[in-house]
């Protein structure tokens, strides 16, 4: 690891800062990662997003001096996530892409699995990395994995469900109202155009299916469809706001990544509105 500095001792329990991690690799931005140079890889590695694996200019054993060196945090969130990411990259390594891939929507071509997400399209290589056009953003990753690699596969019914009615949803409808749909609610309340303008900028549409100013279906996945359904303040009523999801959604994917997946989607508009306004 040529000039690269001293490592911290395994099992010092002090986390790595994302310059720590950065003093360690080559510092070519050479762009293997798949990430635009290595002082962003280093941040992905603190984030639990990439391993060092994902290095090649890494040798094996600078790998897992670095594996180790990540290891003493392996119970915060963000390492809990690389280890189900590397799980799930696990089950993609050992999966045939080209015949998963008409089964859940998606495409396979040049040894790369293509699924589109809200209108963009994120490619999967046989190795689980993904490459997109647009800025990938590390809550996509997850559900987009755990979709391709999801044990059941239903096409959509046209039938709404709430989350709640999902399996194990149940569980995590407390956390899914107050982080998605009140959260949700809140900020179209606050821009009356916000949900018409996802539907162009997120190949949406819209339904007449209740009576609500506004129904709009998004795909954030082939076949996980969203209803987002508003109905403004007006004099002394309150606003409301539903989202449903496809009775297929539940067998599609995990309650956690589905939570994971709509939590990252109303983070996402707000940074969206935030940077309109
Ligand atoms: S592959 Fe390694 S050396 Fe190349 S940009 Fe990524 S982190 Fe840097």
């Amino acid at each position: 690891m040529t000039g690269r500095q001293q490592q911290q001792p395994a099992g010092s329990g002090r986390s790595l800062t994302p310059l720590e991690i950065y003093s360690r690799l080559e510092k070519s931005n050479c762009g293997r990662c798949l990430l635009p140079g290595c002082l962003a890889f280093a941040a992905a590695l603190v984030a639990g997003t990439r391993k060092p694996s994902d290095c090649p200019a890494l040798s094996e054993s600078e790998r897992d001096e670095l594996a180790q060196a990540l290891r003493p945090r392996s119970s915060s969130p963000s390492h809990l996530q690389a280890d189900f990411l590397d799980r799930l990259e696990e089950k993609i390594r050992a999966m045939d892409l080209a015949a998963v891939a008409p089964r859940i929507g998606a495409t396979y071509a040049n040894g790369l699995l293509t699924i589109n997400s809200l209108g963009k399209d994120f490619h999967i290589d046989h190795l689980g990395r993904m490459t997109s056009q647009c800025h990938i953003i590390p809550w996509v990753r997850v559900p987009l994995l755990s979709y391709v690699t999801n044990p059941t596969h239903r096409l959509p019914t046209g039938n709404w469900i709430s989350f709640r009615e999902l399996e194990g949803g149940i569980d995590w409808q407390g956390l899914f109202r107050s982080r998605c749909e009140t959260p949700l609610r809140e900020l179209a309340d606050d821009n009356p155009e916000l949900l018409s303008d996802l539907v162009e900028l997120f190949s949406g549409r819209t339904v007449q299916l209740f009576a609500a100013d506004i129904n709009l279906v998004l795909h954030p996945l082939p076949h996980f469809p969203v209803l987002i359904s508003y109905q403004a303040p007006e004099e002394d009523l309150a606003s409301n706001l539903t989202m449903l999801f496809d009775e297929c959604c539940g067998s599609n994917l995990h309650i956690k990544s589905a939570f994971t997946l709509c939590s990252g989607l109303v983070r996402m508009f707000a940074q969206i509105t935030r940077q309109h306004t």
